[in-house]
């Protein structure tokens, strides 16, 4: 059997290492470079490779071919093998029939890494043998191939569920869906939600799906489509027999007739957002029976993830909160949402389509100057430049830190949280973030 993996990053590397172990005859083929330490891999184990080119002799021979989840559909080379009826799957796909281990899949358009890394962290805390993969760190199929976990945490992107046939989680979470990556579904929304509930779209009644029940395109979806799953839904505003909402300050869980029950004053992560994210992770860690003082106290401890809401530095009684990871304009309303004080927004890059409208009542209730950090600001100009008193535009992030300390006063926040992505003036998100680190420690 030839297994050709397009694309020679983390998931194209573990699934060369996958492939090889089960005896596959492996041609990893990379449009771009490949990394030198991925290289190395491949000469150790002696696969096949190439990079900077597509030699379609050596690809379109194949049985069966994974795709990295960067490489777009549209792509000629995806478009040869669909057209010759040559399967291309997603590593996920790809690696999980050599595993009997159990699996939770997390998907959404916000809060993946987020939830998958809390719940990751709650069964771990327990002492399972949890291994953490899929988006994050290390690659599924690689951690397959070296056999070491008898569960597995996955974040989800909708690419990778695209190329799945067969694949099921036992439990699904879908965190929320708002529009995001629309360039890659045709511009329409309802292909970006039916990628995402694919997900659920092989369980059976012995799995469970946990969602957002205040999410409207999710609401939307159920009101056509079934799946078998059992339903766990997750709420800031109802209540559920069966599901996990927040009441009176609490945050209630009810599962298979067992109740659990927290204040949410205890649970370190903040934010309404990250109620929802936490109601999620403690459904997975009900229905692996962890125990509730083992819950209690990762809930407690968990202090989240770097460029997530996290919190920098307080100088002269200012609070600094990098939110760099907020690439869209859902993450950032709930960033402004979960904001106390008067604060000074930094906002502005790459805009994938935004309605800044959706963040107008909050800005006016919350904001009290704005920093346009991006390329090109026209549209957030329009929309806030009549509702904030000051509203400045920078092209580097020292200078737009600099002029938020000079606009903030004693009890203030600053927050940069851009809702757009950030290669206009930066490499990535991580990078934005660091930056805005540095340069407040450099006031
Ligand atoms: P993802 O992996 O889906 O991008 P992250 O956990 O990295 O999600 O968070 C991305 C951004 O979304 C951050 O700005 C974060 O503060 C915000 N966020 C996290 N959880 C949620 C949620 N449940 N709903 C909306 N925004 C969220």
């Amino acid at each position: 059997m030839r297994l050709v993996i397009l694309g020679g990053g983390e998931s194209g590397i573990g699934t060369a290492i996958l492939g090889k172990k089960k005896g596959y005859e492996v041609f990893v083929s990379d449009f771009g470079k490949i990394k030198g330490n991925y290289k190395e891999v491949l000469i150790i184990n002696g696969i096949v490779w190439e990079e900077e080119k597509h030699t379609e002799d050596l690809i379109l021979n194949a049985d069966v071919v994974m795709k990295s989840p960067g490489i777009p559909d549209k792509s000629p080379i995806v478009k040869k093998l669909v057209e010759k009826g040559i399967p291309v799957l997603s590593e996920i796909e790809f690696a999980a029939p050599f595993t009997d281990a159990t699996i939770i899949g997390i998907t959404g358009s916000n809060g993946k890494t987020t939830t998958t890394m809390l719940t990751h962290h709650l069964l771990k805390s327990a002492g399972l043998n949890v291994g953490l993969g899929g988006n994050i760190g290390k690659s599924f199929a690689w951690q397959i191939a070296d056999n070491k976990y008898d569960s597995y945490v996955l974040e989800l992107s909708s690419f990778q569920l695209d190329g799945i046939l067969n694949f099921k989680p036992h439990i699904a979470i879908i965190t929320n869906i708002s529009p995001d990556h629309l360039d890659r579904y045709d511009y329409k929304y309802e292909n970006y939600i039916d990628s995402k509930f694919r997900i659920t779209m092989n369980q059976t009644e012995e799995d469970y799906l946990i969602y957002d029940a205040d999410d409207e395109a999710i609401a939307e979806w159920f009101k056509t489509h079934t799946t078998k799953a059992k339903l766990i839904p997750f709420s800031l505003t109802k209540t559920f027999s069966e599901g996990a909402y927040i009441k009176n300050n609490k945050m209630e869980i009810s599962i298979n007739q067992e109740e659990f029950t927290m204040d949410t004053e205890h649970i370190a992560l903040e934010g309404k957002h990250n109620m929802k994210n936490a109601m999620a992770a403690t459904s997975v860690a009900k229905l692996m029976q962890i125990r509730k003082s083992t819950i209690r106290e990762s809930l407690s401890n968990f202090q989240g993830v770097e460029h997530r809401l996290e919190k920098v530095l307080k100088i002269q009684n200012v609070q600094y909160i990098n939110d760099s990871k907020a690439t869209n304009v859902n993450a950032t309303f709930f960033a402004l949402d979960s904001m106390n004080t008067p604060t000074v927004w930094i906002v502005g890059g790459v805009d994938k389509g935004n309605d800044y409208n959706e963040l107008m009542s909050l800005v006016r209730e919350k904001v009290k100057a704005i920093i346009c950090l991006g390329v090109d600001n026209k549209k957030i100009i329009d929309v806030f430049g009549n509702v904030v008193d000051m509203m400045i535009e920078v092209d580097n992030m020292n200078d737009a830190v600099r002029m938020a300390q000079r606009l903030s006063e004693k009890g203030d926040t600053v927050l940069l949280s851009p809702a757009c992505a950030s290669f206009d003036l930066f490499e990535s998100y991580e990078d934005r973030g660091n930056q805005f680190k540095q340069a407040v420690k450099n006031l």
